[in-house]
C-alpha cells in the first residue's frame, strides 16, 4: 500500500480540510502535515430543513477549521447530493429542500477555494491512491449506492464527468423501482433501505439495516438470505462492470457494505462461479477505509487539487500536487 496522506506542500501548509456531507450524515476532517487533528461526524437534524443544515455544516467548518495551524486554502466536500458545476443542488433524495439552494454557502466564511466532488468517485480516488490500484472500481453501500472507477491510473469521467454510478446499473428489471424512476436498479435492490425491507421479510420481523448487520454477524439464517440475495445482486451488476472495463479490484465500502464483513467473499464466489476460461478475476475485498473512503477522497482532493477529478495520472510523479 502506498501512503495516500496529503502531502504537505507550499499552497497546503496550514493544512486541508476535509468534508462528506452524506444523505444521513455530516463527516469533517481536518488533517495537518499529515495527521488527522480534527474528526467529527454529525447526524442531520431531523426533518429536511435546508437551513438547519446549512448552519450546522457551516458551524462545524469553522470549528475544523479551528483546530488547524493555518487557514486551509483549499477544503475538499464530497456530495452525496448531485451538484451543478456553480455548486447549486441539483437534486438530493434524502434533503429535497436543498435542491436550488448553493451547497458553497456554508463555506464562504472560510475563505478557502472548495473544492466539490461526487462523494463516491473520491471514495474510488482514495481507494486506488491507498492500495496503489491502477485499476480499480469502488462500490458504496448505504443510504444510496454509489460508484467510482479508475481505469488505467486515472479517474473514468465520461462525457459528462459522472461516469461508474454502479448504483444505477439495471440489475432486475422486474425489480422494485429505483428513486430515478427505473426499475431494478442496484440502488433499488441492495441500498440500506432496500436490505433492511428484504430482512424485514426473510425475518418476518420489522428489521433496520442495523439490525441486519447484528443478524450477519450472528449468522442468523434470516440474515443470511438477505445477505446471499444482496450478494447475488451485486455480482449481477459486477459481472457486467469486469467485462467492461477490466478492474483489477473492487471495493466494496459505505457504512452499511462496511459493516456487512462478509459480503465481499459472497460476491467474489458469485463472480468465480460465472468466470470464462483463461480471464482473471477482479479480487474484491472491503474498502481499505472503511466507511470513510469519501471522507479520505474529499482529503485527496484538498491536497492535491482539482486535476484528480479530472482524468490526471493520479500515480505520475510529475503530475500536480
Ligand atoms: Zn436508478
Amino acid at each position: 500500500m502506498t501512503d495516500d496522506r496529503p502531502r504537505p506542500h507550499a499552497d497546503t501548509a496550514g493544512g486541508v480540510l476535509a468534508v462528506d456531507i452524506g444523505g444521513t450524515k455530516l463527516a469533517l476532517r481536518a488533517v495537518a502535515a499529515g495527521t488527522t487533528v480534527h474528526e467529527r461526524t454529525v447526524p442531520w437534524p431531523a426533518g429536511d430543513d435546508a437551513e438547519a443544515d446549512s448552519e450546522l455544516l457551516e458551524a462545524c467548518v469553522a470549528e475544523a477549521i479551528a483546530a488547524l495551524p493555518g487557514a486551509p486554502v483549499r477544503i475538499g466536500v464530497a456530495a452525496a447530493p448531485n451538484v451543478g458545476a456553480d455548486a447549486t443542488v441539483l437534486s438530493w433524495p434524502n434533503r429535497p429542500t436543498w435542491v436550488g439552494r448553493s451547497l458553497s454557502a456554508p463555506f464562504t466564511g472560510s475563505g478557502a477555494e472548495v473544492l466539490f466532488g461526487d462523494d463516491a468517485t473520491l471514495a474510488a480516488l482514495a481507494e486506488a491512491v491507498s492500495t496503489a490500484g491502477r485499476d480499480l472500481a469502488y462500490l458504496g453501500i448505504g443510504t444510496g449506492v454509489g460508484g467510482g472507477l479508475v481505469s488505467g491510473g486515472r479517474l473514468l469521467t465520461g462525457a459528462w464527468g459522472t461516469a461508474g454510478e454502479l448504483g444505477h446499473l439495471v440489475t432486475d428489471p422486474r425489480g422494485p423501482r429505483c428513486r430515478c424512476g427505473t426499475r431494478g436498479c442496484l440502488q433499488a435492490v441492495v441500498s440500506a433501505e432496500a436490505l433492511a425491507a428484504h430482512a424485514t421479510a426473510a425475518r418476518g420481523l420489522p428489521t433496520s439495516s442495523a439490525e441486519l448487520v447484528a443478524g450477519v454477524e450472528r449468522a442468523e439464517p434470516w440474515a443470511e438470505r438477505t445477505l446471499d440475495h444482496a450478494a447475488d445482486s451485486i455480482a449481477g451488476a459486477l459481472r457486467v462492470l469486469a467485462e467492461l472495463v477490466q478492474p483489477a479490484q473492487i471495493r466494496i465500502g459505505g457504512g452499511l457494505g462496511a459493516a456487512l464483513a462478509p459480503l465481499p467473499g459472497r460476491v467474489a464466489r458469485r463472480l468465480a462461479a460465472t468466470a470464462r476460461p483463461g480471464r482473471p478475476l477482479p479480487e474484491v475485498g472491503p474498502a481499505v477505509h472503511g466507511p470513510h473512503s469519501s471522507l479520505a477522497g474529499a482529503a485527496l482532493l484538498a491536497a492535491r487539487g482539482p486535476h484528480v477529478l479530472n482524468g490526471a495520472d493520479l500515480f505520475h510523479e510529475g503530475s500536480p500536487p
